[in-house]
């Protein structure tokens, strides 16, 4: 079976860390380890109208965004199709079928969408374009047969979602999908970066982010203004690590070859921690090592950015090949779909015959 990766990002807003260390740092490596036939990355703004239904323009001002992040970071698109979601039609399609293969109950037990309800505050007016997008995600993933779908933690009931969908469906009709797996980054802080305000997740829609796109000066004013332990008050204070975002920071950026270079007086982060937590090191020292850590990593990603910036046109192009290339894995996937499910009526020689005789016209159909 060929080795298939698809994920994507909502262009809701520029990527931060969050999807950095959540998502794209990994799609790079597998892109890099060649060990995939076919790797997709979709930005997915009919997903993102789902919840800005409002705010069209901030969608359409995302995509080379969204798409800049993407390059920045190490994606090519000699090796990754990146694409636009509402351009490859056949996925709402897929969605309509698989819609009838779920329960308005399963989606209202999903623990993510439960959770965004209540982060958005919808109460009872809930879009049912946003409350079906755990469906709309499989079609996604199932359309382009991904075997692996590399994303933050947050996303493992809608891989859950999915695989119940191929199942069922291959039950019903047939073996047709693929069922994915889910590829959650290793390091435990990276499953779900918390926001710089201590917020349990780093959101586009929370405004707590650190931009892959940030000026040197804005990440170092967002570092320097994070929130940490509200209880470390003067530098003797015993610290707390637990839940202190700029720990999780460290835990998700440094390496220990940081310490040598950005902060000597210590060999690595567990001997800060036990600094921390004994009392005596104050957060603007922490501070400042995160900062020149963020600013390591993001250096060479703000250089490639400035590169593509310079090509605006050349990036479109890259989005318009990647999304022909999608639209056909997609018309096939949904060719078969509808094949398995036998609504492909005027390809259904059994079916013409058949009604041919029991109405003893011609079964000559040409
Ligand atoms: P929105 O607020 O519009 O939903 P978002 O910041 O949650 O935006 P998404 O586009 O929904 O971003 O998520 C894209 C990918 O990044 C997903 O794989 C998700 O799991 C991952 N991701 C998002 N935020 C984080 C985070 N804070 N930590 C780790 N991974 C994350
Ligand atoms: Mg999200």
């Amino acid at each position: 079976m060929k080795k298939i990766i698809l994920t994507g990002d909502r262009p809701t807003g520029p990527l931060h860390v969050g999807h950095y260390v959540g998502s794209l740092k990994q799609r790079v490596e597998l892109q890099n380890s060649g060990e995939y036939d076919d790797i997709y990355i979709m930005i997915a703004d009919a997903q993102a109208l789902t919840d800005n239904a409002d705010e069209p323009e901030k969608v359409r001002q995302n995509i080379i965004e969204v798409a800049l992040d993407y390059l920045s970071v190490g994606l090519d698109p000699a090796k990754s199709s990146l694409f636009i979601q509402s351009q490859v039609a056949e996925l709402c399609e897929l969605s309509f079928y698989y819609m009838n293969l779920v329960t308005v109950s399963r989606l209202q037990r999903n623990p993510t969408v439960k959770s965004e309800i209540q982060m958005r505050d919808f109460q009872t007016s809930i879009p049912v374009g946003f409350f079906t997008y755990p469906i709309s995600q499989a079609s996604d993933i199932t359309a382009f047969k991904a075997t692996a779908v590399p994303v933050g933690e947050d996303q493992l009931p809608m891989l859950e979602q999915t695989r119940e969908i191929v199942r069922k469906f291959n039950d019903i009709y047939g073996e047709t999908l693929v069922e994915p797996e889910i590829l959650l980054p290793e390091n435990q802080a990276c499953l779900r970066l918390p926001g710089t305000d201590g917020k349990a997740k780093m959101s586009k829609s929370l405004g707590n982010c650190i931009y892959l796109s940030d000026t040197e000066t804005e990440v170092q004013k967002k570092v320097m203004n994070m929130f940490t332990d509200p209880n470390h008050l003067r530098v003797e204070d015993p610290g707390k690590v637990e839940g202190n975002p700029v720990f999780t920071y460290l835990d998700a950026f440094s390496r220990e070859e940081h310490f040598a270079e950005f902060c000597p007086d210590y060999s690595c982060l567990q001997e800060m921690k036990d600094h921390y937590s004994r009392g005596g090191l104050g957060d603007v020292k922490v501070k400042r090592f995160l900062n020149n850590v963020l600013q390591a990593e993001l250096a060479p990603i703000r250089e490639r950015r400035k590169s593509y910036e310079k090509d605006i046109p050349a990036v479109y192009e890259i989005l318009r090949q990647g999304t022909q290339k999608a639209q056909k894995a997609a018309a096939e996937t949904l060719r078969e779909v509808k094949a398995s499910m036998r609504i492909n009526y005027f390809e259904d020689e059994e079916l013409i015959c058949a009604y041919a005789r029991k109405y003893g016209s011609t079964s000559d159909t040409n």
